[in-house]
């Protein structure tokens, strides 16, 4: 039986963090990405969690794009060892490249560069634009106090209990993929019901 190959858009910190467990989660994911045949998509960054990333996967034998603006090129913080390097003229047309690229999304620890990457996929998927599933790989529970936030906005009315599931929780590498690779939850547009004020 072949398995499908799918593009697994990882977004990490460009920082390793304190944590060690970050690290090794990071580079766990990465070989465990390879090691199942999928490809790994990801900031094309040498630095931090995003190196520790790549460089597992491409050690295991795996592809990896990597989708990096000029600028940050310019600053010598790409990766040039990795399978395919897509250089994009902005963040912008970087983020979209790699939403497109992508089946599904994995997001470790990371700042706001993090944040902000995984936050846009969340909120196209909500409306509708893409339908694309979404895990937080809590290591070191990193992210217990984000999906605190998540339930008090759900409690406060401010994000649907149905788009709320669209933030997926795992707390190991194997659930991370599985969530990835599989269909997003159902979840109706936030824009479908005209009524809604
Ligand atoms: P942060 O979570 O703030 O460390 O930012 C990490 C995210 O922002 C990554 O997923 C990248 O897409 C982007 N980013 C920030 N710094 C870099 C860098 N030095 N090289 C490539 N991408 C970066």
């Amino acid at each position: 039986m072949s398995i499908e190959l799918k593009r697994i858009c990882v977004f990490c910190g460009a920082n390793l963090g304190d944590d060690p467990e970050f690290a090794i989660i990071a580079g766990k994911l990465g070989r465990m990405i390879a090691e199942a045949g999928h490809e790994v998509v990801y900031g094309g960054g040498r630095v931090g969690l995003m190196g520790v990333l790549a460089d597992a996967a491409l050690e295991a034998g795996g592809r990896v794009a990597g989708f990096i603006p000029q600028a940050l090129l310019d600053r010598e913080v790409g990766h040039r060892g990795v399978t395919e390097l897509i250089v994009t003229d902005s963040m912008h047309t970087r983020k979209a490249a790699m939403a497109d690229r992508a089946d599904g999304f994995v997001a470790l620890p990371g700042g706001f560069g993090t944040l902000d990457e995984v936050m846009e996929i969340l909120t196209w998927n909500q409306i509708g634009s893409i339908s694309k599933p979404v895990a937080f790989l809590d290591a070191g529970g990193y992210f217990t106090n984000l999906f605190r936030f998540f339930d008090d906005a759900v409690v406060g009315g401010l994000i649907k209990a149905e788009h709320r599931s669209m933030a997926q929780h795992a707390s190991t590498v194997d659930e991370a993929i599985a969530i990835a690779t599989s269909p997003a939850p159902s979840s109706p547009s936030k824009w479908t019901d005209p009524t809604v004020r």
